[in-house]
């Protein structure tokens, strides 16, 4: 067995595989740039190397910079976890070249699998079934469209080289053919430097499915069963389950079976994942194999009981597979979401900044995979995954119940992130009915996520919640100041609770080791495990388990639950017929302004002053976290003003550029 492991990444999966070497009794190395000095995977590992400035391609990307790294730590193997040099052969080779090992599969199937044209050929001649399609590289915009029209639209249209999404276009007519090919062959060149295009059906109503395969280097290759991946956006990821509910025993056995013979035909040895895509009559097509870890693998962790890391690293020592296809079990339901620095109501732009409040969710069934802590700053460097939440149970519905809950009690303060909208895929009756498809985002949110409204079932216990919480603050302001619980105004029963301008009267009481809140509805009974100053409540409202977080704000308090952040004060009566009296400020009116929506740099101005603008037409262009976001008009109007300049190095809500006053029609 190895006695020191490098890890070639950070964050989250360079924690996670710290932790599991560091169970087995191996030395681990972490690797960082300079913006990652004291990132949490440098404070996890044993011992830690500076490999370089921030920019990954001067740091974590650099191949010499590593194997420099191992040399002076005397590290005897590498995992490198996902993306970064995880799909790089020219890796592999270099550091068996320095007499390394790589935690992972040999170079030749990493190269094999990293293009698709190539792996689409070798998977058919292995007897796996691929998505019909032209498997060779298509000259011209015009050429695509002959093919289109022999293979039948819609078509996808993708980059051989092509990963994360990226270089990727649907197609359903001969003028979206031409578009989609000059689109995708630009994003090719410019994201992967290899420009080659080609076609395959698109498959309608798709489901992303996917196979875990595990092999060893004496010829053993078994599977893990399969996630289900569907719920993606802009053809990424986002919640992730395993098992399938899509997936009869047949299927499965049937899809495992392909997957096998795939990483067989490659002489397959290490972790790696093969992806199908389902039609809705389960029919399953090959898309591509991943010759890595991957992100969503924990779930498969959960259902099978086995340590996917261990048993790579256990492989790649030489040892044989113990575990024969038999023994694989799947157990229960596991699902994951991945909770990312980005603003779901602002387009999902990402987000930076520091962390000022960072709580994970625990307890029975609950995973967190994260590599950050409070205080950390999420920079603009990396991939803006903050953590992945895990929850296993029984059944499907009960892991369910539990993300749901463990969206609740996640705490994430300084950085804007997409628990809401998390939580607001979990809610769907849809996702509850499992009836997925990659197009599941787009159905289910058509205007794009604009936010939610508290759930009807939540608003009761939420406004009695908010009146428990305000009577134990007032207990603990009378008994700081010397008055006995129960007397004085702060520890009244009648108070009312505001929201905007709604009042709801109510009346507390003491009852039992909680309340009992009547509100104009019904009266409830509600307990708290809550003291001022916890960020997290578990509530009990009529026997109901329901967790808020509560932050205070002045007199009032943000109540978050369901992804809802809900704005409360509760105030005694008379205080709520003053606050009724007070002129309401009305907010300022920003419309008018095209406001910078994160920090970042801008690259493009797509405007003039003057210029007439239609809704949805591109304004500017920000360049963060290594994406380039299009700024689009809002509604229609003209330019009156432009306040920034290509260069220039924006804050978040910096003003770009003012539209002219609308004239009264
Ligand atoms: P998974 O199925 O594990 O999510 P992805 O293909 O989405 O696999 O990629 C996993 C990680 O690798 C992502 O975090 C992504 O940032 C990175 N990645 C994958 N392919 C590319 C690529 N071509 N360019 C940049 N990053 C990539
Ligand atoms: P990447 O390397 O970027 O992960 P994939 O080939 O795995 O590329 O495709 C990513 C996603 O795009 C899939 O999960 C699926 O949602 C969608 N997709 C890819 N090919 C097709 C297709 N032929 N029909 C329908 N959807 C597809
Ligand atoms: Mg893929």
């Amino acid at each position: 067995m190895f006695k020191k492991i490098l890890i070639a990444n950070r964050g989250e999966i360079a924690c996670r595989i710290i932790r599991t070497a560091q169970r087995m009794g191996i030395v681990t190395v972490a690797v960082h740039s300079d913006a990652d000095a004291d990132a949490l995977h440098v404070r996890l590992a044993d011992e830690s190397v500076r490999i370089g400035p921030a920019a990954s391609a001067e740091s974590y990307l650099k191949i010499d910079a590593i194997i420099e790294a191992c040399r002076r730590s005397g590290a005897d193997a590498v995992h490198p976890g996902y993306g970064f040099l995880s799909e790089k052969a020219g890796f592999a080779e270099a550091l068996a070249a320095a007499g390394i090992t790589f935690i992972g599969p040999l170079p030749a199937a990493i190269a094999a699998m990293g293009d698709k044209i190539e792996s689409k050929k070798l998977a058919h001649e292995a007897g796996v079934s691929t998505v019909p399609g032209h498997l060779g590289i298509i000259a011209d915009a015009e050429a695509a469209v002959g093919i289109a029209r022999d293979i039948g639209y819609p078509v996808m249209i993708k980059a051989s080289a092509g990963g994360g999404g990226k270089g990727m276009r649907i197609a359903r007519d001969d003028g979206e053919t031409r578009e989609g090919f000059r689109a995708a062959q630009s994003e090719a060149r410019s994201s992967f430097a290899d420009d080659r295009i080609f076609l395959e059906k698109y498959i309608e109503e798709p489901r992303h499915i996917e196979i875990q395969v595990l092999g060893d280097a004496h010829g053993t290759v078994i599977h893990l069963g399969e996630r289900e991946c569907s719920i993606q956006r802009r053809h990424q990821k986002v919640v992730e389950e395993a098992p399938s509910p899509f997936l009869d025993a047949a299927t499965r056995e049937a899809m495992g079976a392909q997957a096998v013979a795939l990483a067989k035909a490659v002489n397959y040895r290490s972790a790696g994942t093969v992806e199908f895509i389902a039609d809705r009559n389960r029919n399953f097509y090959f898309l591509e194999m991943n010759t890595r870890l991957q992100v969503e693998h924990p779930v498969t962790e959960c259902v099978t009981g086995l340590d996917l890391v261990e048993l790579m690293i256990r492989v790649a020592a030489g040892e044989k597979l113990t575990l024969r296809q038999a023994d694989v079990r799947l157990d229960g339901w596991a699902v994951e979401t991945r909770i990312y620095a980005e603003d779901p109501v602002r387009g999902f732009l990402p987000s930076t900044g520091r962390l000022i409040r960072y709580r994970e969710p625990a307890g029975q069934g609950v995973r967190v995979d994260s590599g950050v802590f409070e205080g950390a700053e999420i920079a603009i460097y990396y991939d803006p995954m903050i953590a992945k939440l895990v929850t296993s149970a029984k059944t499907r519905d009960a892991a369910i119940d539990l993300m749901r809950t463990a969206l609740d009690e996640f705490v994430i303060r300084g950085v804007a992130h997409n628990i809401p909208f998390l939580a607001a895929v979990l809610a769907t009756p849809r996702f509850r009915s499992g009836a997925l498809s990659t197009n599941f985002i787009a159905e289910e949110f058509p205007a794009g996520f604009t936010g939610s409204q508290l759930a009807e079932d939540a608003v009761a216990p939420a406004t009695a919640v908010a009146a428990a919480v305000r009577r134990i603050l007032g207990e603990r302001e009378a008994s700081i100041s010397g008055q006995l619980p129960g007397h004085g105004a702060v520890v009244g029963t009648d108070w009312v609770v505001c929201h905007g301008s709604e009042r709801h009267a109510v009346k507390i009481i003491p009852a039992g080791d909680g309340y009992e809140v009547t509100l104009a509805t019904g009266s409830h009974c509600v307990t708290l495990d809550w003291q001022p100053g916890d960020l997290a409540c578990r509530a009990r409202v009529d026997g109901r388990a329901m967790v808020f977080q509560i932050d205070r704000d002045g007199s009032g308090f943000r109540l978050i639950h369901g992804g809802v952040t809900v704005a409360l004060q509760v105030v005694p009566p008379h205080v709520a017929a003053l606050l009724d009296l007070m002129p309401v400020k009305a907010p300022p009116d920003l419309s008018r302004f095209l406001l910078s929506p994160m920090p970042g740099l801008l690259v493009a101005l797509a405007v003039t002053e003057g210029q007439e603008v239609r809704q949805g037409e591109a304004l500017a262009t920000i360049e963060a976290m290594k994406m380039e976001n299009v700024l689009r008009a809002e509604r229609d109007g003209t330019v009156a003003a432009i306040r920034a300049k290509i260069g220039d190095s924006l804050a978040v809500d910096a003003t770009i550029l003012e539209f002219a006053v609308a004239e009264p029609a």
